[in-house]
C-alpha cells in the first residue's frame, strides 16, 4: 500500500505544532511557485513580493489573493510542470462560468488518493466495508475518481454503479451487500421513493452509512438538514457531510461526531475571509480560501473559492484538533438582494426541500427593468393534488421574509433547464444577471 505523507498523526496534533509544520509546507511552497508558476511569478513581481520575509503565518495572510477568474483567464499559466508530466486532466463542473482544467500529476493522485483515503477513514470505515460509488467516474469528474483512489488505498472494496438508475442501484444493492453508499443525497430521496414503489423495508438493505456529496447534509447549526431528515426518516443511515472544490484536491469530510467536514492539514492550509480580505471572527461565516499544500501540477495560492462557511475550531468530539469547516451557507456570487433582503440560494433550496409536492426546482434570479435582482422560483410537481399553494407561501415567506415569484412547469421543462449543454449534474441555480 502507498503511503506518500507516512502517517504523522497530525489530525491531533496541538494547534501550534500543525501552524508550525504548515508555515514550513507554505514556505517550501512559495519558492515552487516562484520557479516553476508563471503566473504567480508575474504576481508575485507585480506586488513586489520578497519571499524571505515570509516568516509568519501573519506575514503569509498579506500575500495577495487568486480567484477563480484568474484561472479562468490564465488556466496553463498555473501549471508547474511540463506537459509531459501531466497524469489527468480533470475540469471544475462549470455551474458558475467558464470551466477550470486542473491537471494532476501521477504524485497529485497520489495525494488525492491519500485525501480520500483519510476522509473514509473519518467515518472509521476499514477494509471489511464494501462502498457503493454512485457517481460518476468519468467527464473528466474528480471526485468519483478520488473516491475510488481513495477507497482502493484503504483496502475497502468499491462497486461502481454510477450516478442515477435507482431500479439498478437497488439490484446491485441486495445482491453484493454494500456497507457505504457514496452519493448526492437528492439522488438519495429518489432512490428511496423508488424502492418504497417495490415494497421493498429500508431496514433490510445493507447500506448503514453514506458519504454525501454535492449537497449539505447539515443546516447552519450543524443540525440534520431538511434534506438529510427525508431520507434518514424510516432509513437507518448515518449521513457524512463532506465538502471539496475540484481547485482544492482535497475534502472536508465529517468524523462520526458529525460537526463539521475535518481540516486536513498536510493537504491545505484554509482562511475564511470577509469580502475585504480579512479573517472573519469566529461564528462568522467568511469565504473559504485555500493554499494547497504538496500539489505539484497546478497549486494555488490563497486561492478564494467563492464558497461561504463557517469554522470551527475548538477540539471536537472524536479527539481530533483539526479545524472544521460548517455545510456552505453560500456562494458569494450567487448572493441574491431581493427586496432589501440579502439571500442564498441554499437557504431557498432548503425551504423546498422541506415540501414533499415538489419533485425537482431550478432557483433563477433574473433582473428587472431597473436592475434590481427579481427572484423565481420554477417548480416540478410529480403530484400536482397534493400541492399545498398555501403552505408553501407561507413557508418561502417566513424562511426569506419575502415572497418569491413561483413558476410551475412540466417534467420536461424541467429537464431542459436542469441538463442544458450536456451538464453532467442537474443545475438547480440559474444566474441570469447581467
Ligand atoms: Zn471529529
Amino acid at each position: 500500500m502507498n503511503k506518500p505523507y507516512g502517517h504523522t498523526p497530525l489530525d491531533r496534533a496541538q494547534p501550534a505544532a500543525i501552524e508550525a509544520f504548515q508555515l514550513q509546507r507554505i514556505q517550501a511552497l512559495l519558492q515552487y511557485l516562484n520557479s516553476h508558476s508563471p503566473f504567480y511569478q508575474r504576481l508575485f513581481a507585480a506586488h513586489g513580493t520578497d519571499l524571505t520575509e515570509i516568516n509568519s503565518i501573519e506575514s503569509f495572510r498579506k500575500l495577495p489573493l487568486t480567484g477563480k477568474e484568474d484561472i479562468q483567464a490564465h488556466n496553463w499559466d498555473f501549471l508547474c510542470v511540463p506537459r509531459s508530466a501531466i497524469a489527468e486532466y480533470t475540469a471544475t463542473s462549470g455551474t458558475l462560468g467558464q470551466p477550470v482544467t486542473i491537471a494532476l500529476t501521477a504524485a497529485d493522485l497520489e495525494r488525492l488518493a491519500y485525501n480520500e483515503y483519510c476522509s473514509l477513514q473519518l467515518m472509521e470505515l476499514n477494509s471489511e466495508d464494501s462502498l457503493q460509488l454512485m457517481l460518476t467516474l468519468d467527464k473528466q469528474f474528480m471526485a468519483g475518481m478520488a473516491y475510488y483512489k481513495g477507497a482502493q488505498q484503504l483496502g475497502t472494496a468499491v462497486i461502481r454503479t454510477g450516478p442515477g438508475l435507482p431500479q439498478m442501484q437497488l439490484e446491485v444493492m441486495q445482491r453484493l451487500q454494500p456497507s457505504v453508499l457514496v452519493a448526492v443525497p437528492s439522488f438519495l430521496v429518489k432512490l428511496k421513493e423508488y424502492i418504497a414503489s417495490t415494497q421493498t423495508e429500508l431496514h433490510t438493505l445493507s447500506p448503514r452509512k453514506v458519504l454525501a456529496i454535492g449537497e449539505a447534509v447539515r443546516d447552519k447549526d450543524l443540525n440534520p438538514s431538511v434534506l438529510a431528515q427525508r431520507i434518514q426518516e424510516g432509513w437507518n443511515l448515518e449521513l457524512f457531510g463532506t465538502y471539496a472544490a475540484t481547485e482544492m484536491q482535497t475534502a472536508f469530510t465529517e468524523c462520526t461526531a458529525h460537526q463539521g467536514g475535518h481540516l486536513q492539514p498536510e493537504l491545505l492550509y484554509v482562511e475564511l475571509l470577509d469580502e475585504n480580505g480579512h479573517p472573519v471572527t469566529p461564528g462568522t461565516a467568511g469565504e473559504v480560501t485555500i493554499t494547497t499544500l504538496g500539489v505539484e501540477g497546478m497549486p494555488l495560492l490563497r486561492y478564494q473559492t467563492g464558497d461561504l462557511c463557517e469554522g470551527y475550531y475548538e477540539t471536537c468530539a472524536c479527539g481530533r484538533t483539526t479545524m472544521r469547516l460548517g455545510p456552505v451557507v453560500g456562494r458569494k456570487k450567487q448572493m441574491i438582494k431581493y427586496k432589501g433582503t440579502s439571500l442564498y440560494p441554499p437557504m431557498v433550496a432548503e425551504v423546498l426541500h422541506r415540501m414533499a409536492f415538489i419533485s425537482e426546482y431550478v432557483i433563477e434570479i433574473t433582473q428587472d427593468e431597473y436592475a434590481q435582482d427579481m427572484l423565481v422560483l420554477h417548480l416540478h410537481s410529480a403530484d400536482p393534488d397534493a400541492v399545498d399553494h398555501n403552505s408553501l407561501k407561507q413557508q418561502l415567506q417566513s424562511a426569506l421574509r419575502v415572497l418569491p415569484q413561483i413558476e410551475w412547469c412540466s417534467l420536461e421543462q424541467m429537464m431542459q433547464m436542469q441538463f442544458p449543454n450536456g451538464s453532467r449534474k442537474p443545475v438547480r441555480f440559474r444566474d441570469r444577471r447581467a
